[in-house]
């Protein structure tokens, strides 16, 4: 029989192609030599273990696990672990150098890193999640380090699994080194702030790039996509700075409202629905694909990845684009974005407040002294802010768009470090 190809299933990008097709951008803008070009685009190491786990009706089960480090040129590598049972290597090795990037757009000493579980939590007790995550923690002991490869949470992960992560690595060195990992509980060396951390970042890119398009904030209405952890901390950041927020949404549906939605009202109501929006009454259901389409005049994708697409970019009418989630537009996309005129702030910039206070919580971990929030986001501010101007100033200075800039900002500093240093 003759073997048919499987239709693809929705217009997904391979991360790592979409990642290479901006990085092979802003490469030939800069000019970089075949060498270097060679060296930055290849992962530094690449590390897949097996970890075999007692389940709690006493069967073995074996988990693949990854970590990729992509480079570590500026300094420890920085990335999440992810659990889910979409993890592969190609994702986890787009994800990392994403993280090298997004590191050295900000201007933290940091290179890029990010492992992943291919497992599902939703169908494991914490029992299970626990001795998997310390397994994966044991063998990645050469790996992991204060000064050598830090994780953090991704999907899947939070502060529960990274105090586990904490405290099995403390174990095995025999006294507390909670600068391994951020995104702690607050009581073993969180920072105060990292909650809000990406939320606020986003509006800070957004406030940013509104007043060089000179859209009035207190005129301007914005719909944000997902209700999770960035979505909702960006519309009430953003909210609480004059935006009106006529959309929102997350996996249950979208919510239109043309007079503003209530931000504080609907996050009070997801706290008490089990954190979704299932059956909110304060705005009107629409159709989810049209929350992007709508009549805005900044758009918040801020829940899942390739959500703008050729299928859809035609259609939409925001005249500005902040993207909080990591890869919401596919590389096909970039460029209809770009010939209409729209203004997209990039992943790696815009979500980027996220890591800049997990830097903020590890220095704190080695200073042994806390901040105050006020002091966390006074910091951090200044950093997206700065971070903002560069990369606006690079897409003036390149004639580009802000995206191959934030790429051509972090490529040219990651290249300049390697030149540098050299010894090859
Ligand atoms: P989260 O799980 O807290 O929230 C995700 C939200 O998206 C939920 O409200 C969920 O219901 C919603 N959602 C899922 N699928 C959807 C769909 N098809 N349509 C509309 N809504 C949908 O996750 P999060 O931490 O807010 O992360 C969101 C995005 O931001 C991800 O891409 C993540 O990688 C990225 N990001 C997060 C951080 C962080 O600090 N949390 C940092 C950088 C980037």
């Amino acid at each position: 029989m003759a073997y048919i190809e499987p239709a693809p299933i929705k217009d997904k990008d391979n991360p790592f192609e979409s990642m290479m097709s901006r990085f092979n951008i802003a490469a030939q803008h800069l000019g970089l030599d075949d060498e270097i070009y060679n060296v930055l685009k290849s992962p530094t190491k690449q590390v897949i273990v097996n970890l075999p786990i007692t389940m709690d009706d006493g069967s073995i089960r074996v988990f693949e696990g990854y970590r990729v480090i992509h480079s570590n040129i500026l300094g420890p590598s920085k990335g999440g672990i992810r659990y889910d049972m979409e993890v592969n290597l190609d994702e986890v090795k787009a994800l990392a150098a994403w993280m090298t990037w997004k590191c050295a757009v900000v201007d933290i000493p940091y290179g890029g890193a990010k492992g992943g579980i291919k497992c599902n939590p939703r169908e494991m007790s914490p029992g299970e999640i626990e001795r998997l995550t310390r397994s994966f923690t044991q063998s990645m002991h050469e790996i992991f380090g204060p000064d050598k490869d830090i994780p953090a949470p991704d999907m899947g992960t939070g502060p529960r699994e990274m105090a586990w992560l904490m405290d099995h690595y403390s174990r095995a060195q025999g006294m507390t080194v909670n600068a391994v990992v951020t995104g702690k509980p607050i009581v073993l060396g969180g920072s105060l702030g990292r909650t809000e951390a990406t939320g606020r970042g986003v509006m800070i890119s957004a406030m940013a790039a509104m007043e060089k398009m000179k859209i009035n904030p207190f005129k301007a209405t914005c719909a944000v996509q997902g209700f999770g952890n960035v979505g909702s901390w960006a519309a009430t950041l953003l909210s609480e700075r004059g935006v009106k927020i006529v959309a929102i949404s997350d996996h249950t549906g979208a919510f239109y409202n043309p007079h503003g939605i209530n931000i504080e009202e609907a996050n009070a109501y997801r706290m008490q629905n089990g954190g979704t929006l299932e059956g909110y009454k304060g705005a009107e259901k629409i159709d989810a694909e049209e929350l992007l389409t709508l009549e805005v005049d900044v758009l918040v994708p801020a829940a899942v990845e390739d959500v703008i697409t050729k299928n859809n970019v035609d259609k939409i009418k925001a005249r500005l684009i902040v993207e909080g989630a990591n890869g919401p537009t596919s590389a096909k996309a970039d460029d209809i974005i770009n010939e209409k005129g729209i203004m997209a702030v990039p992943d790696i910039l815009a979500n980027a407040g996220g890591v800049t206070v997990s830097y903020f919580e590890w220095v704190q971990n080695r200073l042994g002294y806390k901040w105050t929030s006020e002091r966390v986001n006074r910091r951090s501010d200044r950093i997206m802010k700065t971070a903002f101007d560069k990369v606006y100033a690079t897409a003036q200075e390149y004639g580009t768009s802000l995206r191959i800039a934030a790429y051509i900002v972090a490529i040219d500093k990651v290249a300049q470090t390697y030149k540098f240093r050299g010894g090859f």
